[in-house]
């Protein structure tokens, strides 16, 4: 099955809004193994509405429309379908219902274009909205189908998610399951991995291997269609086993893991308490560990030094180390794990510093990282970046890449991983 996703609506095209609606179906349909060939973004018209439609009709055989099935003159969706397609238009009683209930409740009255929102394609099947007063649809003509969302990302996120998604995974596979699992790989770039893995993507078949690049991470998702969840798990198993034994040294996590959740979750596990003197990122270390519940048994807290005379000050760091080193350095870098260690009594102690551009200060190119990681009475390790990002993205690369190395030494130092 092949799709094509037509979002509708002039916001879109002034640059008001994004089309996040077709990031998040396309994220969907590629977790049911469905392709999507072209995104489509027309205005609220129906001419060109009409012409997008037989242009996606020339190449896709699902077509998934977002927005315009609103009470207002400009939502003309559903419209322009029956009409391009010859159906009529008929009113749902459910959803009548629901939208006349829906006024009377809050003591509003309804005007006569609401009851718009309950005109469906005749012969079509209801999506049920429960965020919203419009129901979606999906109606099948000559071998295609048409799947038919409301604008809004609250109302159409769960509609397409719980309503559509199974709908879809029961006509492609006739009763069967489509299951998938995510494998998260970091410190490693996509092109890299997909050299290593590219005989499984050449040969994919039943399970599909997918890659995808974001923020500095890579994923592979292993979507399998079999009879049951067991077999399909079992087919899973299989080809995970098998990248694994290629490119498993860059597997941090699976399915919603993150890096910082990992790392969280391997501290806890281990009963081991961590500091940081943050520097570059100012926080952001111990931020984004915060955000994760449960951190509270291993974070014990942390400095921000962000100017050359409180490291000194409050670190203890010396100046002559400064001048001989400078503060972008890896000598820096250790000093400040190792004062932080110390200072709050923790297993481990993070040293972060670096410039993060846009101009340099420390007679460091722009994007130099020193991560510093003191684990127990160990020397300090200290490791070198060249990012290339912006300022923001560089800092948050910066705390990625501290989980990557501190969870790796870790490792080598026997603390167990969940995998
Ligand atoms: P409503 O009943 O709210 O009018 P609708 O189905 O008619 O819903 P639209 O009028 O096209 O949808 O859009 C309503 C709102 O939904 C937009 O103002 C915008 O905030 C959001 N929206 C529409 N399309 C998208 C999209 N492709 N991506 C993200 N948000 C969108
Ligand atoms: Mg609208």
């Amino acid at each position: 099955m092949n799709a094509e996703i037509l979002a509708v609506g002039s916001e879109l095209l002034l640059g008001q809004i994004t089309n996040t609606n077709a990031r998040f179906i396309s994220n969907q349909l590629s977790e049911l193994g469905i392709n999507v060939f072209y995104h489509t973004v027309v205005g609220d018209n129906a001419k060109r509405l009409e012409q997008a439609i037989e242009v996606a009709e020339s190449r896709a055989d699902l077509i998934i429309f977002s927005g315009g099935l609103g009470p207002t003159k400009d939502d003309l969706t559903k419209e322009t379908i029956a009409r391009h397609l010859g159906v009529s238009l008929e009113f749902d009683e459910v959803a009548l219902t629901y939208i006349e209930q829906f006024f009377a409740k809050r003591g509003r009255p309804m005007t006569e274009n609401n009851r718009k929102q309950a005109l469906i394609l005749a012969g079509s099947e209801i999506l049920a909205n429960h965020h919203g007063m419009a129901p979606g649809m999906i109606f099948k003509n000559n071998n295609r189908t048409y799947i038919l969302l409301p604008g809004p990302p609250k109302e159409l996120e769960p509609m397409f998610q719980f309503e559509a998604k199974p709908k879809l995974a029961a006509m492609l596979n006739d009763g069967g399951i489509i299951a998938s699992h995510v494998m998260r790989f970091y410190g490693i770039g996509e092109a890299e991995l997909e050299v290593q893995v590219q005989d499984i993507l050449d040969a994919q078949t039943n399970p599909t291997v997918a890659p995808l690049a974001s923020d500095g991470e890579v994923t592979l998702r292993v979507t399998a269609k079999a009879e049951t969840e067991q077999q399909a798990q079992q087919l899973i198993a299989a080809k995970v086993a098998e990248i694994q034994t290629l490119v498993g040294d860059y597997q941090y996590g699976v399915d919603d893991d993150s890096l910082v959740s990992k790392t969280v979750e391997m501290l806890v596990d281990n009963n081991l308490t961590i500091s940081a003197a943050e520097s570059l990122t100012a926080g952001l270390f111990q931020s984004e560990l915060a955000e994760i519940p449960g951190v509270g048994n291993a974070l014990i807290g942390g400095v921000v030094t962000y100017a050359a005379e409180a490291k000194v000050k409050h670190l203890g760091i010396s100046q002559e180390l400064i001048d001989t080193h400078g503060v972008v350095s890896g000598e820096c870098a250790a000093a400040m794990a190792s004062a932080i260690r110390k200072q709050f009594g923790t297993n481990i102690g993070i040293g972060l510093t670096g410039e993060a551009g846009p101009t340099a200060h420390d007679h460091q190119p722009v994007g130099t990282v020193w991560i510093g990681i003191a684990i127990n009475d160990e020397e300090p390790l200290t490791y070198l970046l060249h990012l290339s990002g912006m300022r923001n993205t560089n800092r948050l690369r910066a705390v990625k890449f501290t989980c990557h190395y501190l969870m790796q030494r870790l490792e080598e130092r026997g603390y167990t991983k969940r995998y």
